[in-house]
């Protein structure tokens, strides 16, 4: 798994799908040096759990620099909306191949917050509960699929407890919207917003334009802590690769700074 992965990084125009990065991560994993980004695009990341699933599947995080510029980067936390996947495995290599950016930026990634829901190909996690709708945003209501209170789900709480330990400046999620694409945001987001409009072609749909999500980790991250957080709405079905290559270069500028 490790060798075919370093390969495959390594190689220019590199277009088949592969599995997220491979949990081999050894002491050093993660934490590349500048000399490594200049030699090229080697990170095989050393992933910790924050916590277990219904089903007892890890959610894990792992990082990459040491910037003061703190960013999380979730990659995914619908299991039926995996279009993000491989911009989740590409990020950290990209980080390292631009200049300066370790000490810019520590990017937090969490691969996947619902690793039940993705083994099953479902939204919800093993209970049926949609986790994107079980945070205790003021605007959280109670049902069977949102769950009868706030964090009363695993995968929720332990991204919840993350995030009040990381408090980034930035935080992006990756999901998938059926026959659209397009960046959202919630809370002080928008000029990043309009910034990775910009750079992808996707347009910025404002969250007043689109269906209620209550309880959403946006309603929570964005209105309640007033963390910037764009969601990236890749189209559903869209192949990976090609959704990176579209993003790429608006997930880097957003992901690097703050300002213009
Ligand atoms: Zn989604």
């Amino acid at each position: 798994m490790r060798a075919a992965f370093v390969l495959c990084a390594l190689a220019a125009g590199c277009t088949g799908f592969h599995p997220p990065l491979s949990a081999t991560g050894g002491a050093a994993a993660g934490r590349a040096t500048d000399a490594s980004a200049a030699a090229g695009a080697i990170w095989i990341p050393s992933w910790r759990p924050i916590g277990a699933s219904r089903d007892g599947r890890p959610v894990r995080m792992s990082r990459l620099g040491r910037g003061p510029r703190r960013v999380l980067w979730i990659g995914g936390i619908h299991g039926d909306e995996r279009e993000g996947a491989v911009a989740t495995a590409q990020l950290p290599l990209a980080l390292l191949r631009e200049p300066g950016a370790l000490d810019l930026v520590t990017l937090t990634i969490v691969e996947d917050v619902n690793p039940d829901g993705t083994a099953q190909g479902t939204r919800g996690n093993a209970r049926g509960v949609d986790l994107n709708r079980n945070y205790p945003a003021p605007n959280f209501r109670p049902s069977r699929f949102f769950g009868s209170r706030p964090l009363d789900q695993p995968e929720s709480k332990a991204l919840h407890d993350l995030i009040l330990d990381e408090r980034p400046h930035l935080v992006l999620v990756a999901h998938s919207w059926r026959g659209d694409h397009f960046v959202n945001f919630d809370g002080p987001a928008e000029a990043l917003a309009q910034r990775f409009s910009r750079l992808s072609g996707y347009r910025v749909q404002p969250s007043d334009g689109i269906a209620a999500t209550p309880g959403s980790l946006g309603s929570w991250v964005g209105g309640t802590l007033g963390i910037p957080i764009l969601t990236l709405e890749y189209q559903r079905g869209h192949d990976p690769w090609s959704a990176w290559f579209e993003t790429r270069a608006a997930i880097l500028s957003v992901v690097m700074s703050a300002r213009e």
